[in-house]
């Protein structure tokens, strides 16, 4: 038998609910806010991801599903969204118009990491971006949708770790001192680490190996080479968090090691994940459109887990199965006929309604009743149709009344 490839998943029913009130609550919330939907490609040419996430980074290097087409392009399975919203708001010339735009979407993205529990090589990402803003307002703001999002999803073991990446103006000071503190340490790196640092430093400092996060204990903090204007864009993304009562901390460890992110970087974490715990992460990109071949144009966005918001949010979350209203057990032939019409008639009406197509005997069709957690059965046999008469079932209380075969559909709306 062929099985699914490793690090894909299948998403079955059951599980599946939950996924659907996830995506509700999500694009419920951003919709309130104010953004649109779009709807990217999940393959683009590998140019766009190089050029976007970064030639040195570990996606680009080793995670990409890259592949020539028959023409010998290159082309790759989408790790992440941003650059394929970004090339869309370039390429449509979007930002002719009006530059602020605010986008979400929401799919699946490919990345060939060792798959382990909330790590997979088809993963779901829900993705907010806005474009045009330079205000720290929209960084507070996009934190804050974080927050609430979790918050309505009933997860409440939640803590935004925020930094601020500065600016080209600025930047380049803290990369000499950051440079300066690696050459130091520099033989108890990983090969990595000691192949990127020298071209971005910066991508030390988000290195997960531990031997490397030991060595860079005591690294110098971009906080303190931040320009005037970053620092004015951090604390007006600290007070105004505080004052939304989002709860943070401020990690100067936290980076994107890209020239073109800038200010703000973010990620949420929560205790419900363990080693996993970041279910969000996101960040300012003020440099990314122009370096696409757009104009200057200030952007920020989030992407958050999809798969590990699901993990966690099962936790404290009902079962979200839809579960029959009604079944009806129908004995016989005519009975059957009956019936069937009356599940379709009850179904537009949207009343969940089953029956046994297979001829079962009544006590096959009233387990299976049972197990679906049907809340009523309609028991219809030749008896019943003789005296015009079905009898309704309460699987709940276990009481059974007579309900007329004439205009039954509207009867039983009424009843149940
Ligand atoms: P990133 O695009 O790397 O900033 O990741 C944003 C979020 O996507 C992370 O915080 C994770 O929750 C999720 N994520 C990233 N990679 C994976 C993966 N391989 N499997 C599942 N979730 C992932």
């Amino acid at each position: 038998m062929i099985q699914l490839i490793r690090g894909f998943k299948d998403i079955l029913p059951g599980e599946v609910e939950l996924w659907q009130h996830i995506e509700k609550t999500a694009t419920t919330l951003f919709q309130d806010f104010g953004y649109k939907e779009i709807r990217i490609p999940i393959m683009e040419r590998t140019d766009l991801f190089a050029r976007s996430i970064g030639e040195d980074t570990d996606i680009v290097e080793k995670e990409m599903y890259t592949f020539p087409d028959r023409k010998g392009d290159l082309m790759t399975l989408r790790p992440e969204a941003t650059a394929s919203i970004c090339r869309a708001y370039i390429q449509h010339k979007l930002h002719s118009s009006d530059p602020v735009r605010k986008f979400y979407t929401i799919g699946p993205m490919f990345r060939r990491e060792r798959p382990q529990k909330g790590r997979y090589r088809q993963f779901y990402q829900i993705n907010l971006e806005v474009f045009g803003i330079e205000s720290p307002l929209v960084d507070v703001e996009l934190i804050f949708l974080l927050a609430t999002l979790l918050t309505r999803l009933s997860i409440f073991d939640v803590q935004a770790h925020i930094n601020s990446l500065g600016c080209p103006k600025c930047r380049p000071q803290f990369k000499s001192a950051l440079k300066n503190f690696i050459d130091s340490v520099g033989d108890r790196l990983c090969s990595d680490c000691t192949r990127r640092k020298d071209k971005n430093p910066l991508r030390v400092l988000d290195c997960k190996v531990p031997g490397c996060k030991e060595a860079m204990i005591g690294a110098p903090s971009i906080l303190d080479h931040l320009c005037p204007e970053c620092l004015d864009h951090f604390e007006t993304v600290k007070s105004g968090l505080k004052s939304l009562q989002v709860p943070f901390i401020v990690d100067p460890r936290l980076v994107r090691g890209l020239d073109y992110y800038t200010r703000t970087t973010f990620e949420i974490h929560t205790g419900a994940l363990g080693a996993q715990s970041a279910v969000a992460g996101g960040g300012r990109y003020d440099g990314l459109i122009k370096a696409l071949g757009g104009p200057r144009i200030p952007a920020t966005g989030f992407a958050i887990g999809f798969d590990r918001l699901a993990e966690i949010a099962a936790m404290n979350n009902d079962n979200f199965e839809r579960k029959p209203t009604l079944f009806i057990a129908a004995l016989g032939e005519k009975s059957s006929t009956m019936a069937f019409e009356w599940s379709c008639a009850l179904g537009l009406a949207g009343v969940v309604c089953e029956m046994d197509l297979t001829g079962k005997s009544l006590k096959s069709q009233m387990k299976r009743a049972h197990r679906l957690g049907a809340k009523y059965v309609l028991i219809l046999g030749d008896r019943e149709i003789e005296e015009n008469t079905a009898i309704l079932r309460n699987m709940t209380t276990k009481e059974q009344t007579p309900i007329g075969l004439d205009n039954i559909v509207e009867s039983i709306q009424v009843k149940i």
